[in-house]
């Protein structure tokens, strides 16, 4: 087992989700086109694809140069099977610099092996920075969003959060109260600890060193200020050198927010050296977590992703449920293609079904990986060995039959004719919304709705002549 952290989906989306996620996924996606548009995206793509390619396909040796070259700068690097090694590392290492108090910059990967609540059973206060990630961690929450922890919250929430901290009112127009309110606690946060503990978007093998993209400078503060530094990176986020990683850290910020540079950037070669300000120990966590296995099979492209959330905003069943809905650290199409293959046994085979397929998220993907492509192959790999052979006759006699566009058309509109009156009598009863078993299964989670007895391609086709 990898130790992957899987909660259960939340079922039913709160209903504020979707209004948050469509405005939030406009507002980025009007940015990322206007920023696309001033390079030559498709072969900014292309350069991008090659280096991820070159640094998976390399993994072992990329990543004994890191090592190598960060031991040169005088930082330690420890390996980790699994979520439950890496956890340890770090709770040991704040143990033995008698530590108690960190500050955390985002990280999805210690989201992914639930370092917070290692650190909270060690009896470590790990306060998170990044202010999305601060709101979350204060309402008891998970981040749903790769990039954007608390893009599920509107203003109000967190407006009502802080008045509940600070015992005074917020408006929630007034966004530099809200701001400053999170500033002025979390200055002391920084100020009090002892360890430092950030994720890392790219490791140069070449050189050792640890790019760190973030847009609020928390992570430089928390790798500046306390006295060590743990930095925790999944072993896919090496790349070979300077060159490769000029061109990512370009394109970084240019997929996930339309920007062409990010606020900032930390390069971290070693710890700081004799008299110089900054942490006097620098750790680098390296978690295997199930990405070695993923190497070498029809699955690799995954792991050229470099968590830009792109394709998150551009799934129309993420901008729907958001990340909750998936129930997993990695939500959206990524999500649903990278956790079955970490999980290792947990039971994730359901994700790859929470896509349309419409392939929105492999245009928006900066390093190209076929989404779409590997979510069908999951699925068929989900079912492989498992469905019932009545089961797999009738989807078989159903792929045969609405292969041919004629039986497809006639079919689909009679079905939608036929079955409108059994869920209009169902709809009665509110079964629509709560349904009794095995049709629960679906109505937990989202409305079952009526067919339409007008099928898309048809209502297509009349918009055409009508146009
Ligand atoms: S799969 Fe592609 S678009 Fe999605 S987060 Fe990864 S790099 Fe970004």
């Amino acid at each position: 087992m990898s130790g992957l952290v899987i909660e259960p989906p939340r079922g039913r989306p709160d209903p504020a989700v979707t209004p948050n996620l469509h405005r939030a996924a406009a507002h980025w996606g009007t940015q990322r086109a206007d920023a696309r548009g001033r390079v030559d995206w498709e072969a900014w793509r292309e350069l991008a694809r090659q280096i991820r390619a070159d640094a998976v396909r390399h993994l072992p040796e990329l990543i004994e140069l890191l090592e190598a070259r960060v031991a040169t700068a005088g930082g330690h690097v420890h390996h980790a099977r699994n979520a439950e090694e890496a956890c340890d590392h770090v709770v040991r290492i704040c143990r033995e610099a008698g530590a108690t108090r960190a500050v955390k910059g985002k990280s999805m990967t210690s989201e992914e092996i639930g370092l917070g609540a290692a650190l909270q059973g060690a009896g470590i206060e790990a306060v998170e920075t990044d202010l999305g990630e601060y709101i979350v961690q204060a309402m008891g929450d998970r981040p749903s969003h790769i990039l954007a922890p608390a893009v599920h919250l509107s203003a109000g929430q967190v407006a009502n959060l802080f008045a509940r901290e600070s015992g005074r009112p917020f408006d929630p127009d007034d966004t530099a109260a809200l701001v400053s309110h999170a500033r002025a606690v979390l200055r002391q946060r920084f100020l009090a600890a002892e360890v430092g503990i950030t994720g890392v978007n790219l490791a140069v093998a070449e050189t050792g060193t640890l790019t760190i993209v973030e847009s609020e400078g928390n992570i430089r503060l928390a790798t500046a200020l306390p006295r060590i530094h743990i930095a925790l990176m999944g072993l896919e986020k090496v790349i070979r050198d300077w060159e490769g990683a000029a061109h990512l850290i370009q394109m970084l910020p240019l997929a996930a927010q339309g920007k062409m540079a990010a606020a900032s950037t930390s390069f971290i070669t070693g710890p700081a050296r004799d008299g110089d300000d900054g942490p006097h120990e620098l750790h680098l966590v390296l978690l295997d977590g199930g990405r070695s296995a993923i190497r070498g099979t029809p699955f690799e492209e995954a792991l050229h992703c470099i968590r830009c959330g792109a394709c998150l905003y551009a799934c129309p069943v993420y901008r729907q449920v958001g990340g909750h809905g998936y129930g997993t650290t990695y939500s959206g199409p990524i999500g649903a293609v990278i956790t079955p293959l970490l999980a290792q046994g947990a039971d994730t085979d359901d994700l790859p079904w929470y896509s349309s397929l419409c392939g929105a998220c492999v245009e928006a993907c900066p390093v190209k990986i076929p989404l779409d492509d590997q979510l069908v192959a999951l699925r068929a790999r989900a079912h492989e060995d498992d469905a019932p052979r009545g089961e797999a006759a009738l989807f078989a006699a159903w792929a045969r039959l609405w292969s041919r566009p004629s039986s497809y058309r006639a079919t689909a509109a009679t079905a939608g004719r036929a079955l409108r009156p059994l869920w209009s009598a169902l709809a009665r009863d509110g079964w629509q919304h709560r349904a009794p078993f095995p049709f629960s299964g679906w109505t937990d989670g989202r409305d079952a709705r009526t067919p339409d007895p007008e099928p898309f391609h048809a209502r297509w086709r009349s918009r055409r002549v009508g146009a």
